[in-house]
């Protein structure tokens, strides 16, 4: 693969001599993009402006350095370098993304429509609240819903994603020990097969991280967790279902055994698309818990727009409940703003939260209705169990029997094929379609990960699996070299993506600067 001087990789790189190289770079329809500095052409501009008159410098003894350095570029240059890169950004909008623990789902363009009436996407939060009355009761009725859906008693919709929400579960559980004069729980229990946010949260709330391990079917160890808990426990951080896909069968023993400690249950919401509808977590013994409203209610997630955790609250903690929230008196909304005011923690970030997601989630419930978020959770189960109906006898499943939202499988499949789960996921590109979720979660070898959600067709689904078991015959055909080329369809190859991760090249040099230093 040649880089350019920025260390970038350019050009396709064609190991395979069925695709031939072209002169442009470009194949097909899909253009190669520099860099927007790499096309810069010194004033160049999108407009005609008059020549500015003789110029006067304000800024006191501050003089620039230098030229700010930006591009110059024609308008149809900048709008066909962002176009350009748009189009090398697959989605949930171009395609099947069956990313397991992400629920990449549909949203609904109803909910776009809703998000850009002026009266929600206009409002500003500093504005007097007499004029946002309308903002402010949609606020409401969404924080109703989720406590409906939930059985809760309190929410709290500012934390700004899923991990926000987490911690914002954290320091209420620990607020609730400081309040009693607890302060030797200095522990949070967390299984093995978490999200890496759940461990990070807590040792980000100064909490040491305990891991249960989980049983031979996929699930909590009782047993386990039961030998750790004790007066040093703050609480347990568990997902249900989990990131297995399996509903944790024992959760109200769970639940008994952390309150039995006098510890509190915070559930990781991401994966309630399972039960939406169908199961309340306050029945479930949860104190607290968060909602991706990016994931379970389909507003646009990774990339699409910014997320929404709101976190709810079991009588247990609902005193502990952040600021702001929305109240109603005398017939008037009003945002709680001080903590002493009501009965609050503090504040999890300015203002109140993303209110393009609270009317894009709104939008989705009320066109679902009740019945309709029931049939969601039944369906996005019954899409999961078909694929893992249909792939089970090429792929191996981790764990016996039915599966929630989700399907896990495990490399044992791969054993002997020389091609990795890694592998699989490449060739998977080449294929059209976003590779499921790799090498997690830890608790199985090589893991494949795949959540379809309710809003694939059957024949998209057939149209995936169909894909996915053709790589698994290749693979035990013995065709190593096929997966380790893939993939060999997209702008890039194989890259370090490691080194991207580690060592990331985030500034552009000019070529001129990288000659002097390398002189
Ligand atoms: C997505 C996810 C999170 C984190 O949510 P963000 O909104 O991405 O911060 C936490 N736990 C699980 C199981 C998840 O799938």
């Amino acid at each position: 693969m040649s880089m350019n001087n920025q260390g970038r990789p350019t050009g396709i790189g064609s190991a395979d001599s069925a695709v031939p190289d072209t002169i442009t770079g470009n194949r097909g329809l899909q253009i190669e993009e520099p860099l927007i500095f790499e096309q810069d052409s010194a004033g160049r501009c999108g407009v005609d402006l008059p020549e500015v008159p003789a110029m006067r410098m304000r800024l006191g003894t501050v003089k620039p350095r230098a030229a700010v350095g930006l591009p110059g570029l024609a308008e149809p240059q900048v709008v066909r370098h962002y176009t350009r890169l748009s189009q090398k950004n697959y989605a949930i909008d171009s395609g099947l993304y069956p990313l397991g623990s992400c629920t990449m789902k549909h949203n609904p363009r109803l909910n776009e429509k809703m998000a850009r009436l002026p009266g929600f996407s206009d409002v500003h939060p500093l504005q007097p609240e007499s004029t946002v009355q309308g903002a402010l009761e949609l606020m409401d009725t969404l924080a109703h819903w989720l406590k409906t859906l939930t059985g809760m008693a309190a929410v709290t919709l500012a934390p700004a994603a899923g991990a926000h929400g987490e911690m914002c579960g954290i320091m209420a559980i620990r607020s609730a020990h400081e309040a009693r004069g607890d302060t030797g729980r200095t522990k949070i229990l967390v299984p093995e097969s978490a999200h890496g946010t759940n461990p990070a949260t807590a040792a980000a709330c100064g909490y040491t991280v305990e891991s249960i391990p989980a049983t031979p079917d996929g699930r909590v160890d009782l047993e386990a967790l039961k030998a750790k808990l004790g007066p040093d426990v703050a609480g347990l951080m568990l997902t249900n279902p989990n990131t297995c896909g399996l509903f944790e069968r024992e959760i109200l023993e769970i639940a008994e055994a952390v309150h039995g400690a006098g510890g509190y249950f915070y559930c990781d919401g991401a994966n309630f698309n399972a039960i939406v509808g169908r199961v309340r977590p306050a029945d479930l013994g949860i104190d607290v818990m968060h909602i991706n409203l990016h994931k379970t209610f389909s507003t646009p997630h990774g990339g699409g727009g910014p997320g929404s955790g709101p976190v709810v609250f079991a009588e247990s903690l609902a005193p502990y409940l952040p600021v702001p929230f929305v109240v109603k008196e005398k017939g008037d909304f009003r945002l709680v703003e001080e903590a002493g005011e009501g009965p609050a923690f503090g504040r999890m970030k300015a203002f109140h939260g993303q209110m393009g997601m609270f009317v894009r989630a709104l939008a989705y419930m009320m066109s679902h209705g009740a019945d309709g978020l029931w049939q969601v959770a039944s369906d996005a189960v019954l899409n999961a169990n078909y694929v893992m109906a249909r792939l089970q006898d090429v792929m191996t499943p981790s764990f016996d029997g039915p599966c929630m939202h989700e399907c896990l499988f495990d490399d044992r499949f791969l054993k002997g094929t020389g091609v990795t789960t890694l592998d699989i996921a490449k060739a998977l590109i080449d294929e059209g379609f976003h590779p499921m979720t790799m090498y997690f979660p830890l608790v199985v070898h090589g893991a494949l990960l795949i959540e379809p959600t309710e809003t694939e067709s059957k024949a998209s689904l057939d149209q995936f699996v169909t894909a996915l078991r053709a790589l698994a015959e290749r693979a035990k055909s013995g065709d190593v070299e096929y997966f380790q080329g893939a993939p060999r369809l997209t702008p890039r190859r194989r890259l370090d993506e490691t080194g991207a991760a580690r060592k990331p090249i985030l500034r552009w040099t000019p070529p001129a600067e990288q000659a002097q230093a390398a002189e």
